[in-house]
């Protein structure tokens, strides 16, 4: 119940499938080959689109443009502290949940390399490439801290609040703890319908 929960409320604040599933051609055309770029092991650079199609996408935060690259959910341009190692090459991560989605998108086992949000103590943790957590997951969990901000863009505001933890740190009373394989199906479902945008791309 806990990890349907999860989905719905990740789906309501951030409902970015919907998002993606309303753009017209071209901006889901652009979106597909800055997502593509990520799985394939580039690095998020601006695909030949209108500038305007890149803001239209920036706008609803289905992309983040920084000076590091572009983002795109679930990877990000710049260092969140929260790394994902895919057969030697390292990319970051928004946020935890996000992190855990990454290796079944690219198909891929993974490690991921951070440290506990709340007492700073290195944790790694490991995926298989359809996304089930493999090691060390009853030493970490997934907290997700329900704060209000006004910031437009979920990599700034909400992605910060989704954190790993060492499961012996305690956080806020209002806080939401998953287990490690219930945050991985929270990101995998949440992120399933980019592995069918780009099998059918
Ligand atoms: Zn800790």
């Amino acid at each position: 119940m806990r990890r349907e929960q999860g989905l719905q409320r990740l789906r309501r604040v951030f409902p970015l499938q919907q998002r993606i599933g309303a753009l017209a051609p071209p901006a889901r055309a652009a979106y597909i080959a800055i997502l593509s770029q990520w799985v394939r092991g580039g690095r998020g650079r601006a695909p030949k689109a209108p500038a305007t199609v890149l803001q239209t996408l920036a706008a609803m935060d289905a992309i983040v443009i920084g000076h590091d690259g572009i983002g795109c959910y679930p990877f990000s341009a710049r260092n969140t502290g929260i790394a994902v190692l895919l057969n030697g090459r390292q990319v970051y991560a928004m946020c935890a949940i996000d992190a855990l989605a990454i290796p079944a998108l690219m198909r891929q086992a993974g490690q991921i390399a951070t440290t506990c949000a709340v007492c700073g103590r290195p944790l790694t943790l490991g995926t298989d490439s359809e996304g089930n957590a493999t090691e060390m997951t009853t030493q970490a969990e997934v907290v997700w801290h329900d704060r209000q901000t006004h910031l437009a863009c979920c990599g700034e505001s909400l992605c910060p609040n989704i954190r790993f933890v060492c499961r012996s740190c305690a956080t806020a009373p209002d806080a939401m703890r998953f287990t490690v394989v219930d945050a991985a199906a929270i990101g995998g479902a949440f992120f399933a319908f980019q592995r069918e945008l780009l099998t059918a791309s």
